[in-house]
């Protein structure tokens, strides 16, 4: 058994931290491959490591003084080495560092150092070999991940080595220079090493104790889901919800590897299995509720569109023309609407209007503006009756006005558009009737 072991930021923010990560993983010795973030907040105000780095490179940019964050972040450093009692001494990585950032080396190696360093201390700590990811996770000139060409450095290194760490969120360009992943990205080099060996599991140790069936924003402690699939996981992180950077899903998912989301401070809790495909019955009907503010909504009307051929893609057409995508198009017989993000549509207002009138002349066009969508999604929704009456009779309970109803034709989902005001209204109603009055 061999599963790789991710461990966020905060995660690893102090020694505290460091000593949980530390027993975590040496309790279970198929934990063989590990891949820290840099360190994040220690409590709520604190600065991330990474947000450290920039802004320190931002100053040697424009040549201020940027020795001061330099320091703050190299006694960040020593604190969680000397609180760990470890005889390891970063002196010499930080006069690199200085004279780097002095040259204006680039920015993604300046972001890079935060994970880079911390990577050295966790080997040190677990005794494991440290193997930097500038060696091992390939990109492009032009930035893009070079997947093959990674798996095979990642899998002829790994083969001969027994323990190791390797930091997460960076790699090398062809010319020997670093370039980063977006922020996150250290679920990226996770999901890349455990695709490279092949691995059992990969584990993303975080601070929650999974994906949350609702937003905590607005739910109280919600539910934890149990087992989730990649396709309700894209379902719902598109509609906001998200713990892994969404590159992490397609290396692990394409070799059937799971991702089972940790929790450091609670590791006794099971936390979110993401699978490709599973028997295991949602515990609630729904798997997750998730949604967006922000949409406005365009509905032409015209007697006898239905009987128009190309009616569709003349309208659509026009918002192409304007570079916007739309969200959702329920329609009628003679109308049809069109849901688009509000703040990207403003802009285009008009030129959009304007468009549509000259290409099928409609009766009318209306504009309706404050708009959100809600998508409550569940595999489970498919052989369960009556998922869509209970979803609506609670809605109507609360007060809630529902303004758009889409049901996805896999069944797996169903969207509907409410009035920003009413958006959280809607979440607890859904919430309520499919978690706290189970039946
Ligand atoms: N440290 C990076 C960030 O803050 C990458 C990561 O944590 O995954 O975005």
């Amino acid at each position: 058994m061999k599963k790789v072991v991710k461990f966020g930021g905060s995660s690893l923010a102090s020694a505290e931290q460091f000593r949980k990560a530390g027993k975590i993983i040496k309790d279970d010795p198929s934990r063989r491959y590990v891949v820290p973030s840099a360190p994040g907040k220690r409590f709520s105000g604190d600065a991330k490591i990474t947000d450290l780095l920039y802004k320190c490179y931002g100053a040697a940019v424009k040549e201020k003084r940027f020795t001061d964050i330099m320091d703050t972040i190299q006694k960040r450093y020593q604190e969680i080495i000397d609180d760990l009692g470890l005889s390891l001494s970063l002196e010499k990585e930080f006069e690199v560092m200085r004279e780097n950032f002095g040259r204006k080396i680039g920015r993604d190696y300046a972001a890079s150092r935060g994970e880079y360093l911390n990577g050295i201390i966790l080997a040190a700590y677990l005794d494991y070999t440290f193997i930097d990811a500038a060696t091992v996770i390939a990109f492009a000139e032009d930035g893009t991940l070079l997947a093959d060409k990674t798996n095979s450095l990642l899998a002829q290194k790994l083969s001969s080595v027994e323990r190791a760490v390797i930091p997460g969120f960076y790699g090398f360009r062809p010319d020997g220079s670093i370039q980063t992943f977006s922020r996150g990205g250290s679920d990226v080099t996770g999901s890349l090493v455990a695709k490279a060996i092949c691995a059992d599991m990969y584990e993303n140790w975080t601070d929650v104790s999974g994906f949350l069936v609702a937003d905590p924003n607005i739910i109280e402690n919600p539910k934890v889901i149990e087992t989730i699939t990649y396709k309700e996981l894209r379902e719902l992180a598109y509609m906001g919800a998200t713990v892994l950077h969404e590159d992490a899903i397609f290396p692990v998912r394409k070799e059937g590897i799971p991702i089972n989301i940790r929790n450091t401070n609670a590791p006794e809790e099971k936390g979110t299995l993401i699978v490709e495909g599973t028997c295991r019955k949602p515990k609630y009907t729904i798997t997750g509720i998730a949604g967006k503010k922000g949409f406005a909504s365009v509905t032409i009307e015209k007697a006898m569109m239905n009987a128009e051929v190309g009616f569709g893609r003349k309208v659509l057409g026009i918002f192409e023309d304007e570079g916007i995508s739309f969200e959702h198009m329920p329609s009628g017989i003679d109308t049809m609407t069109i849901f688009v993000h509000q703040e990207e549509f403003e802009e285009h207002e008009q030129r959009v209007i304007a468009g549509i009138h000259r290409a099928v002349e409609p009766d009318e066009i209306e504009l309706e503006s404050d708009l959100a969508l809600i998508a409550v999604v569940g595999r489970g929704m498919r052989q369960t009756r009556g998922t869509a009456g209970r979803i609506f009779s609670a809605l109507a309970h609360a007060h809630v006005n529902v303004k758009m109803i889409d049901q996805g034709s896999s069944e797996l989902n169903i969207i509907i558009g409410v009035k920003n005001q009413e958006f959280e209204m809607a979440i607890e109603a859904i919430y309520d009737i499919f978690v706290n009055t189970q039946i």
